[in-house]
C-alpha cells in the first residue's frame, strides 16, 4: 500500500493521527479559536495571498535559487546535489516566510503588539524585522544561555527595535522561552499576537506554520522539474521543531518516488542529556500545547537536551513529523555535533557557502548518503539558513587563530 500521508491532515481539531491537538489552559482556547478562524478566512482571501506574495518577493527575496552544488556533487561521487537556498533570504533563514505570514494575520486581527520565542535568535530576528516593518511593538523571549551563544542575534533584535527578555528559568534555552511567551500571551491577549516560530504548539500553529513554509517545497518542486525535468529521489532537511523540513517535504508527500530524510541533532551522541534527537529514545507525551514525541524520563520529566546548534536544541518535535514517521513516509536520522561542524567547514571550502549549524546537519547527512547513490539520481538539501551567526562559535570550537595586528 502506498500511504498518501499528510496532504489532508490535520483534522479540524488539529490532529495528525494520534499527534497534535490543542492542550492549553482555558484562557488560551478562545484566542486560538480566533486565530484559527482568521487564518482560515485569510487563506481564502485573494487580497491576503497577494499581499503575502508581494512581501515575500519584494522584501524577503523569494523565490530562492535551487542551486546545483557542482563540486560537492563531484566530491561525493553519487547523486547530483541541489541546495535550496533559504540562506539567501532576508535575515538569513527560512523563518521569515512564517513571520511575514503571521504579521499580516496579526494586522488583520487588529493586534498592535507582537511577541515571540527564539532559540538561535533567527526567529527572533525575523519577527523583530517584520514588526519593525509594520510598526508593531515587539518583545522577544530568549533563554539566557542562548542569548550568550547567539549574542550577534541579540544585538540585531535590539537594533530592530525589539525588547529582548533573557529567560533564566530551568535550562535557560528554548523550552523556557516558549513558557514565558505563553505566559505573556495569556496576560496580554487582547493586544498581542504570538508569532510562534516552528511547526509546533497548539492547533492551528503546526498547520499554519507548515502552510507558510510550504513555499519552500512548492518552489523546489517547480524548479527541479524545470532544471532536471524530473522529480528528485531524495529530500534532506534538518529538524528542530520541524518547519523548514515540513515546508520542503509537504508538496512532495503524494509523490511516492520521492524519499525524504529528516535530520535531528545527535549532539555528543545518543545518551540522555547529550542530544536533541527526539526519535532516538523519545516517547509520546504532551508539551507546550501539543502531543508528540518528546525526550522525557520515566516520570514524564522533560530531559535536558544538547546540540551545538541552538535552533535544533529542543526536547519535542512537531506533531506532523511524528505522524509521518509512524507512516514511514519520512525517515529520521541524526547527525552529531562533530559531523555538523565538519559539514559546516566543508561546504564553505568547496562550495563557498557557509551554512547555519542547523542546516549543516542536513549537509552532514547528504555527505554520508549521497556517495551510495547513483549519478543519475537527484538530491535536494534544504539550506535552511546561513552561518554568519555561528562563525564565532565554530571558530572557538576549532580553536581557529584570530588575526593579530603587527607587533
Ligand atoms: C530555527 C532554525 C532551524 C530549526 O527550526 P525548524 O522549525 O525545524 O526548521 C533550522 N535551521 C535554521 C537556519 C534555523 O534558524
Amino acid at each position: 500500500m502506498t500511504v498518501v500521508a499528510g496532504p489532508d491532515l490535520p483534522d479540524t481539531q488539529g490532529h495528525f493521527g494520534i499527534y497534535g491537538g490543542r492542550f492549553v489552559p482555558e484562557t488560551l482556547v478562545h484566542p486560538l479559536l480566533e486565530l484559527e478562524a482568521e487564518y482560515l478566512k485569510a487563506q481564502q482571501d485573494p487580497e491576503f495571498l497577494r499581499e503575502l506574495e508581494y512581501y515575500l518577493r519584494e522584501f524577503c527575496g523569494r523565490p530562492t535559487p535551487l542551486y546545483l552544488a557542482e563540486r560537492l556533487t563531484r566530491e561525493l561521487g553519487g547523486a547530483r546535489v541541489y541546495l535550496k537556498r533559504e540562506d539567501l533570504l532576508h535575515t538569513g533563514a527560512h523563518k521569515i516566510n512564517n513571520a511575514m505570514g503571521q504579521i499580516l494575520l496579526a494586522r488583520r486581527m487588529g493586534k498592535q503588539r507582537i511577541i515571540a520565542e527564539t532559540g538561535a535568535g533567527q526567529h527572533g530576528v525575523a519577527t523583530a524585522t517584520v514588526a519593525a516593518m509594520f510598526g508593531f511593538e515587539c518583545v522577544i523571549y530568549m533563554g539566557a544561555v542562548d542569548c550568550e551563544r547567539q549574542a550577534l542575534n541579540v544585538y540585531r533584535m535590539k537594533m530592530l527595535g525589539a525588547e529582548v527578555v533573557p529567560v533564566r528559568a530551568g535550562q535557560q534555552t528554548l523550552k523556557e522561552a516558549v513558557n514565558e511567551a505563553m505566559r505573556d500571551w495569556v496576560t496580554n491577549i487582547r493586544s498581542t499576537h504570538y508569532i510562534l516560530g516552528t511547526a509546533y504548539g497548539a492547533h492551528p500553529y503546526p498547520v499554519m506554520v507548515r502552510n507558510f513554509q510550504r513555499i519552500i517545497g512548492d518552489e523546489a518542486r517547480r524548479q527541479v522539474l524545470k532544471q532536471e525535468r524530473r522529480l528528485p529521489d531524495l529530500l534532506i532537511a534538518c529538524v528542530g521543531g520541524g518547519s523548514n523540513a515540513i515546508g520542503l517535504f509537504y508538496p512532495f508527500l503524494d509523490d511516492a518516488s520521492v524519499k525524504m530524510l529528516g535530520v535531528e541533532a545527535g549532539g555528543e551522541g545518543i545518551l540522555p542529556g547529550k542530544h536533541a534527537a527526539r526519535f532516538q529514545g523519545g516517547s509520546l507525551g504532551v508539551l507546550q500545547g501539543t502531543r508528540s514525541y518528546l525526550l522525557q524520563d520515566e516520570h514524564g520529566q522533560i530531559q535536558l537536551t544538547h546540540s551545538v546548534s541552538a535552533g535544533l536544541d529542543y526536547a519535542a518535535v512537531g506533531p506532523e513529523h511524528a505522524w509521518l514517521r509512524d507512516l514511514q513516509r519520512v525517515e529520521y536520522d541524526y547527525a552529531t555535533d562533530d559531523q555538523a561542524v565538519d559539514a559546516f567547514m566543508r561546504l564553505g571550502r568547496i562550495e563557498g557557502i557557509i551554512p547555519a549549524l542547523e542546516s549543516a546537519h542536513a549537509v552532514a547527512a547528504a555527505i554520508e548518503r549521497v556517495p551510495r547513490m547513483h549519478p543519475d539520481q537527484v538530491v535536494i538539501v534544504n539550506l535552511s539558513g546561513r552561518g554568519d551567526k555561528d562563525v564565532a562559535q565554530v571558530a572557538a570550537r576549532l580553536k581557529l587563530e584570530t588575526p593579530r595586528s603587527e607587533s
